[in-house]
């Protein structure tokens, strides 16, 4: 796969920045999936996709592999809770090693021409305060209620990682133009396949 076609192959259908940041490994069911940050350069191309940087931040190896160590983090607390498994202590402790870093950078309270704005957080505009912000935004998922809404996508093929903030709270595809579709049309082929069988 080229990097065009990779940067192509992006989703965002996650509900939330971590997990469409969970998603930027993809088809997690087969062994190793579809990686599409490989080099630093393609982790600043999301970051700034994502619209987690004002511009394409600056990635470095060693940051690329501890921000892939995040990822890998988040992804196995949200595969424990939505299997309803125990969640070991390492990837707690590697999410907790990032937020160490984000309670650097704490709320403020700004003042705008004499107007009071909160800004939630004051971590720098670049790849390391963007990826504070996914460990944040990741540990208020994991480590509340919401944590009951985390879903893997029933699609065929598919294993993306999303957020079920539907009013029913019934979504099972991580799109409907997707895997939602395509279940759809299997199902219709199978009907038909029935009635064709029993002469209906
Ligand atoms: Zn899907």
């Amino acid at each position: 796969m080229t990097m065009a076609e990779r940067r192509l192959d992006y989703v965002w259908y996650g509900g939330r920045p971590s997990i469409d940041f969970v998603n930027t490994r993809r088809y997690r069911f087969e062994a190793g999936g579809s990686e599409l940050l490989r080099e630093p350069a393609d982790l600043g191309r999301w970051l700034e996709a994502a619209g987690l940087v004002p511009d394409r931040a600056v990635v470095d190896e060693a940051l690329l592999a501890r921000a892939l160590e995040l990822r890998e983090a988040i992804d196995l607390a949200l595969v424990a809770v939505v299997e309803g498994e125990p969640l070991s202590p390492e990837p707690v402790a590697a999410i907790n090693a990032w937020l160490a870093s984000a309670a650097q950078y704490p709320p403020r309270l700004d003042l705008d021409e004499g107007v009071p704005v909160y800004r939630a957080n004051a971590a720098p505009a670049d790849a390391f305060g963007a990826l504070c912000r996914i460990a944040v935004d990741a540990a208020e998922m994991l480590g509340s209620e919401l944590r009951t809404r985390l879903r893997i996508c029933g699609g065929v093929n598919c294993s993306a990682r999303f957020i079920d903030n539907s009013a029913a709270r019934r979504r099972r595809w991580c799109s409907m133009a997707g895997c939602g579709n395509r279940a759809k049309a299997s199902q219709f082929r199978q009907t038909a396949a029935a009635k064709a069988r029993t002469g209906g």
